[in-house]
């Protein structure tokens, strides 16, 4: 049978854990939350209606979108809901990036769906080179913004790398488009230690900030993402997203991401362990001979410098513990480390006291 060209030219992704192996591991690879959905969620679960679900949701998943508006002090329409903030940001490049306005622009090491969904899309795209130390260097995109760009992408903190711009450069950026361009601020990471953008839309509504409840929120599993943008720009993403499925968020969804948003007290707390987690293994492992960025995420960017970081996930894999090796040129030798329970990183930190693999 024939399938389309887009079709073969896609590559599916391959997760580090294969089906089969789930519990096998200590599952530091994907940035999940070692704890589990606040006590709210399970109480809400246990009493759920089931017999409810034979309705359709709410299309427009009003009480979600009322309960998030009201954390940010804006209007619903100004927030837009998706599966996952992976299906939202798919829903914002459809909506405004056109391959002949140039091409998309992202940094060079970023989250590595931005390339997937431009292949997808048929957008073009250009990396912009990070800092010597890692960091976004806004002067470089002022600088290349001086020729056609269809919009631009920055993660804030930045993945892999962990480390923030600050909400400054956010607003030395969005200037200079003149509010011509999209730009899309990824905040999945927003809650450990980061400052959020959203203050900046009323000023810039070519403003775009995006959330999800998968780490933060411990609901990976619910996949759950939100939007928070001027009512233009909202109103575009739902036109995109009505054409293709009206229906976005199934109803346990909506329910459950409502009272996970909510909760404050419980999440505040377990944000509160995962960072002191992260400073005490970042301390630890530097104390080792590790290199390790400086994280603002609830996972660490480091690397051995007395063995190749393909040597060191493949040792740390065969005794038990799943990390990220990425392997792109200029950081083949970074590891990405999701932060898990102090137990979890005591254990990862034996097997790093303990390597045995040399110099590849
Ligand atoms: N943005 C970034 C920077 C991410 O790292 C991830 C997930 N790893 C996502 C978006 C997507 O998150 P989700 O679809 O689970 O909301």
């Amino acid at each position: 049978m024939i399938i389309s060209r887009k079709a073969r030219e896609l590559t599916p992704y391959v997760p580090g854990e294969q089906p089969g192996q789930q519990g096998l591991y200590v599952k530091l690879n994907t940035n999940e939350n070692p704890y589990p959905p606040s006590p709210a969620v399970e109480d809400a679960l246990r009493r759920y209606r089931w017999e409810d679900l034979r309705l359709y949701p709410d299309p427009c998943s009003l009480a979600l979108r009322t309960t998030i508006a009201a954390r940010f002090e804006l209007p619903v329409e100004q927030i837009f809901v998706g599966n996952g903030s992976d299906e939202v940001l798919s829903f914002a490049w459809y909506g405004f990036f056109d391959p002949e306005n140039g091409p998309v622009l992202f940094p060079e090491h970023t989250y590595s769906f931005y390339p997937v969904y431009c292949d997808y899309y048929g957008q073009p795209y250009e990396r912009i080179p990070l800092a010597s130390d890692f960091s976004v260097d806004i002067s470089l995109y002022l600088e290349r913004m001086k020729e056609e760009y269809a919009g631009i992408v920055i993660p804030n903190p930045n993945a892999p790398t962990g480390i923030a711009i600050s909400l400054q450069e956010i607003e030395t950026l969005l200037q200079a488009t003149e509010g011509k361009r999209l730009v899309i601020i990824d905040e999945a990471y927003v809650d450990f230690g980061t400052e959020t953008s959203v203050g900046l839309i009323e000023r810039f509504p070519n403003l775009l900030v995006v959330h999800t409840c998968s780490k933060s929120r411990c609901l990976a599993g619910l996949r759950v993402g939100y939007a928070i943008g001027s009512k233009e720009v909202i109103q575009t993403i739902t036109a995109v997203k009505d054409s293709f499925n009206s229906y976005p968020l199934d109803r346990l969804s909506q329910k459950i991401a409502d009272i996970a948003i909510q909760d404050d007290v419980y999440y505040d707390k377990i944000r509160d362990m995962i960072m002191a987690t992260r400073r005490w293994f970042a301390e630890a492992i530097r104390k080792e001979g590790w290199e390790v960025l400086p994280s603002q995420a609830n996972f660490i960017f480091a690397r051995y410098p007395g063995a190749s970081g393909d040597a060191v996930y493949h040792e740390l894999k065969s005794k038990g513990v799943l990390v990220r090796h990425f392997g792109h040129p200029g950081i083949e030798d970074f590891l990405r480390i999701t932060i898990g329970t102090d137990r979890e990183m005591e254990r990862l930190l034996l097997l790093m006291k303990d390597l045995t693999c040399t110099a590849g």
